[in-house]
């Protein structure tokens, strides 16, 4: 029997703790404030933007996009997220991917202000998070460890691995379960017999961006499986790093995909923002 671990309840518990402390900050006239900065033409990044700016409004969160439009220069980018960073009307911003060919993300963010940086994208904020010193862990990471406190499972002394090593996924992930007693293995595209060490896993995380990559002979039974993939279909749909289908039986738990880690990353960004205006 497989849990379905879903996202869905606990992204509106967070959503309803941002409405009240939106409230409370325009109440007392620090209206919080969120910006999307895109330069890209990418449709399924458009459709993540909307859905962005949609949660924000009805949470109370003011949010504007600024698009740069796909031609846009880094030296552009670096000196809209500085503009940004100094608007006190804003308290978050994000740095949307992906981003024109010639322009490093990493390199971007560092423009964000960390008080502001609600994504974690400046390298100073991993930093920080690896240091253990407070800091915004990139939202998605810590959707993966709000989903696990949620349906309560346990990760002192478990074994995590983290299948992805990227810079807003995999490495932040790592050093959350880090912090919280997991003990952790970081997989990636050079990793020998993938399935041999995937199989060891108390948690499995899959951070991959490879749709439906990880099958039942890369679970073990019983073990507990975020998916924070999100490949869209040929149909429209979207489906996760893992193939439901057929580790459904043999795993403890599973998120699904749409409703699992989705949802609670974007609460999460909202929660950031009015933690920000809050200072
Ligand atoms: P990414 O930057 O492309 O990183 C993918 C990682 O997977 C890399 O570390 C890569 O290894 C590794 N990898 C690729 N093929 C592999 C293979 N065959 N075996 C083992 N490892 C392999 O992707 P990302 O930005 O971390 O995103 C990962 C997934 O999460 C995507 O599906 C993305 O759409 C999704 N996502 C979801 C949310 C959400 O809110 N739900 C937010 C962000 C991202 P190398 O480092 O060796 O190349």
């Amino acid at each position: 029997m497989t849990a379905t671990l879903g996202g869905t309840e606990l992204a509106a518990g967070i959503r309803g703790e941002v409405a009240t402390a939106a409230a409370e900050l325009a109440a007392a006239g620090t209206p919080p404030g969120l910006a999307v900065v895109v330069a890209t033409a990418d449709e399924s990044s458009a459709w993540y933007v909307r859905s962005i700016a949609r949660a924000a409004e009805r949470t109370g969160i003011a949010c504007s996009v600024v698009d740069l439009g796909e031609t846009a220069t880094p030296d552009e980018i670096r000196v809209e997220l500085a503009a940004l960073s100094g608007d006190p009307a804003v308290h978050g911003i994000i740095l949307q991917t992906p981003l024109p060919a010639d322009a490093v993300v990493e390199d971007l963010a560092a423009s964000i202000d960390p008080a502001k940086d609600v994504d974690g994208a400046n390298p100073l904020s991993l930093g920080r998070l690896a240091a253990g010193l407070p800091a915004f862990a990139p939202a998605t990471a810590e959707a993966v460890l709000a989903l696990l406190d949620h349906h309560g499972i346990p990760l002192s002394g478990a074994h995590a691995v983290v299948v992805g090593r990227s810079t807003v996924v995999g490495k932040p992930a790592a050093h959350l379960l880090l912090q919280r007693d997991a003990t952790v293995t970081v997989c990636h595209s050079r990793t020998k017999e993938l399935a041999e060490v995937t199989r060891s896993a108390d948690v499995l995380v899959a951070a991959v961006g490879r749709p439906e990559l990880l099958t039942a002979e890369h679970v073990a039974e019983d073990a507990v499986v975020i998916d924070v993939g999100t490949n869209p279909t040929p149909d429209g749909g979207l489906v996760g790093d893992v193939d439901a289908g057929s580790v459904t039986g043999r795993a403890a738990g599973l998120t699904p995909v749409p409703g699992g880690v989705g949802p609670v990353t974007t609460a999460l960004l909202l929660r950031h923002t009015v933690a920000s205006a809050r200072g």
